[in-house]
């Protein structure tokens, strides 16, 4: 039977075994679809060993997403512009490495949330992984603007000038946004992983507005609550997660599964 991992540390939170699952019965295929705990430092060879013990695919996530992109022979064009992987596969005898989080945010975006993207104004909070990871697949869809906002306004900075000549892209400080409409928000600081509080000014988010939180489940609530409560819509990343997923089922395999009935059943549970 194929064998697949979602290696990281931590990973027995990880809702990717179960997803993978659910969408291999859904095509009527049979893999298998485990957990990989990877300690600090230890990445290639861990996962050297998975892939000469018959593996054929991992999903990679924090805080492995760099090593994975180094610990690659090849790289898709997305993960070449992120540095980043959150995807492997074995393929003719050579470890690929691709980047599917932006495209899982935004098939999330505009297919299950019915957000508009082309034009829309965009600001982007947070210059870590995740929104390394984004930003291309943002600017793929011609947003009227993209600003990116951080605590450290040099990573920001750097990501701006990194992918500037993909699209309208600008930095700022995370202190420093607004008063400014913005039609879609999108939280990728590990603010609510880490339940802390994020500091934006007043106004940012509003009526009218979407607010995204790639973050998912209980954590998320508060972001999401306060954005609620300022007038604006709002949604956790349990889409984004689902999405993800579906793309690197089909990067592996070739099927695509089908994701809106598995996204309401793990919305239902995590509600
Ligand atoms: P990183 O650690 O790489 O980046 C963290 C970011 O958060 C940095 O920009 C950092 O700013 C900022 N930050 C941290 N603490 C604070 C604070 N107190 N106030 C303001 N900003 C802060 O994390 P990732 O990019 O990998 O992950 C970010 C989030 O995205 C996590 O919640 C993760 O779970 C989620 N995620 C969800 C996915 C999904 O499929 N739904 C996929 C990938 C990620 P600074 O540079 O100043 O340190």
């Amino acid at each position: 039977m194929d064998r697949y991992v979602v290696a990281g540390n931590p990973v027995s939170h990880s809702l990717s075994p179960e997803i993978h699952a659910r969408f291999a019965a859904s095509l009527g295929e049979q893999i298998e679809y485990g957990r990989l705990l990877v300690p600090e430092g230890g990445f290639d060879l861990h996962l050297a060993r998975f892939f000469e013990q018959g593996g054929c695919g991992a999903n990679v996530t924090l805080p492995f997403k760099v090593d994975a992109f180094r610990f690659a022979a090849d790289a898709s064009a997305r993960a070449k512009r992120a540095g980043a992987a959150n995807f492997l596969a074995l393929r003719a005898g050579r470890i690929e490495c691709d980047n599917t989080d932006g495209a899982g945010l935004v098939a999330d975006l505009s297919r299950n949330l019915g957000l508009r993207l082309a034009g829309a104004r965009i600001l982007l909070l947070g210059a870590g992984g995740a929104a390394r990871g984004v930003i291309a697949p943002l600017l793929a869809q011609s947003p009227g603007s993209l600003v990116i906002a951080n605590r450290t306004v040099a990573r920001a900075g750097a990501l701006a000038r990194l992918f500037g000549d993909l699209g309208p892209v600008e930095a700022c400080a995370l202190d420093a946004v607004g008063p400014r409409a913005f039609d879609i928000v999108i939280n990728a600081t590990s603010t609510s992983t880490k339940g802390e509080a994020l500091a934006l000014g007043p106004g940012i988010i509003g009526e009218g507005g979407f607010a995204y939180d790639m973050a998912y489940g209980a954590c998320a609530k508060p972001f999401v609550a306060a954005a609620l409560a300022a007038g604006a819509r709002a949604s956790d990343g349990l889409g984004m997660l689902v999405e993800q997923a579906a793309e690197s089922y089909f990067l592996w395999r070739g099927g695509r599964p089908e994701t809106a009935a598995l996204l309401a059943q793990l919305r239902a549970r995590f509600a």
